[in-house]
């Protein structure tokens, strides 16, 4: 089974077998050099897609997609995707993963990141309504601010300070959510929405400033984890192969309005600083405790009961296997730093 050269200009690649053609799915992905985008590439090559990833690198990197080059299922654009977006060829659907997502990023990039989740959602709205492609847009779960409600359900309205620091991200989310769901209700647009909860997995960034990968670059090197505040403030987090798995579901199944896909097995922030110390077992890493960050969260815990009914979808993989999976990714990276 040999497919034909696959090309933006030649429209869909076809593969042929014995009797049969089949026409490719043909799927574009924003944000595919980064940490989510690139595990999302992976999966939809994996199940016989033609994957069109597009990045501009602000955040991600081309290590995380070079294993994909020798694809020909696979193309990649170097674009920023707050600029106008074209693409030759028809297309199925669409990801919309490009954003800067931790805080340390967007607080540097507060611009970028108002942009890419307004203008660079516009953009691909239109490109979605020009292919008359399915769009799956990456919301997230600082939609719902510091929370009040707890857990989070997708009714909860959120508790957002929109001109604190984290309101570039938490609105410029927000504002995509309802550019989206406008899309859906006056062009009748076919459109999904993922609420993310706290991912990790390998291929984040070992700099990127969010609290796992900076322990497990702490604990390696022997260094202070540091944890922000008293460390009592709540996360959940979630494997990135059972999101990817989430993600996949939730485009396949037929509902518009938002999901939340996360792990809800919460944790303070002390308590994961301790399990990687554990895990870890360098003698020279220790607690550092660091001033906690303006409008930080206090809880976070998605109720993921729509997901189960939904999309016959919950995590898989515990904690416990994950940090192992991801710390060996970091010893790695570090080794190579
Ligand atoms: P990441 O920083 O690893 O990936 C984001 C990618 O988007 C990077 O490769 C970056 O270069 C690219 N990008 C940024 N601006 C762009 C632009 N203007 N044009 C083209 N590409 C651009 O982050 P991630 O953790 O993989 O997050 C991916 C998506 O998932 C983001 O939209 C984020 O908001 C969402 N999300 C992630 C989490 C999480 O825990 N990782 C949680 C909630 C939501
Ligand atoms: N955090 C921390 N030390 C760090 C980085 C983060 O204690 O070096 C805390 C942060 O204040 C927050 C939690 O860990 O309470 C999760 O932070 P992260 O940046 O991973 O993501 P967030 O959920 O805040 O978007």
């Amino acid at each position: 089974m040999m497919p034909f050269p696959n090309s933006t200009i030649f429209g869909p690649a076809i593969h042929q077998s014995n009797s049969t053609l089949k026409v490719l799915k043909r799927v574009l992905i924003t944000g595919a050099a980064g940490f989510i985008g690139s595990h999302l590439c992976d999966r939809f090559l994996q199940e016989g897609y033609q994957v069109v990833g597009m990045d501009n690198l602000l955040t991600g990197s081309l290590r995380n997609i070079e294993h994909l080059f020798k694809e020909e299922r696979f193309e990649f654009y170097h674009h920023d995707v707050t600029k106008y977006v074209h693409l030759s060829g028809p297309l199925d659907h669409i990801l919309h993963f490009a954003s800067p997502a931790s805080p340390i990023d967007y607080l540097k990039m507060p611009i970028q990141t108002l942009k890419v989740g307004s203008l660079g959602t516009h953009h691909l709205l239109g490109l979605a309504k020009d292919k008359k492609a399915r769009i799956l847009i990456a919301s997230t779960s600082e939609v719902y601010g510091d929370p009040l409600v707890h857990p989070q359900r997708e009714e909860y309205w959120g508790n957002v300070n929109p001109i604190g620091p984290r309101g570039v991200y938490d609105e410029a989310k927000r504002f995509m959510e309802a550019m989206t769901m406008a899309y859906h209700r006056f062009h009748g647009l076919d459109i999904r929405i993922v609420r993310i909860f706290n991912t990790y997995g390998p291929r984040m960034r070992i700099n990127d400033g969010r609290a796992l990968p900076a322990f497990m670059a702490q604990a390696l090197r022997g260094e202070g984890l540091t944890v922000y505040g008293d460390g009592t403030q709540t996360r959940s987090f979630c494997y990135v192969d059972d999101l990817v798995e989430g993600i996949y579901r939730l485009l396949h199944a037929d509902y518009t309005y938002p999901v939340n896909i996360g792990n809800p097995d919460e944790i303070t922030v002390l308590q994961l600083a301790r399990e990687i110390l554990d895990l870890v077992g360098n003698p020279a890493a220790y607690i550092d405790y660091r001033p906690l960050p303006e409008d930080d969260p206090k809880v976070r815990q998605p109720d993921i009961s729509l997901a189960k009914q939904l999309l016959k979808w919950q995590p898989e993989i515990p904690r416990s296997e994950g940090l192992v999976k991801t710390l060996a990714y970091f010893r790695e990276a570090l080794g190579k730093a």
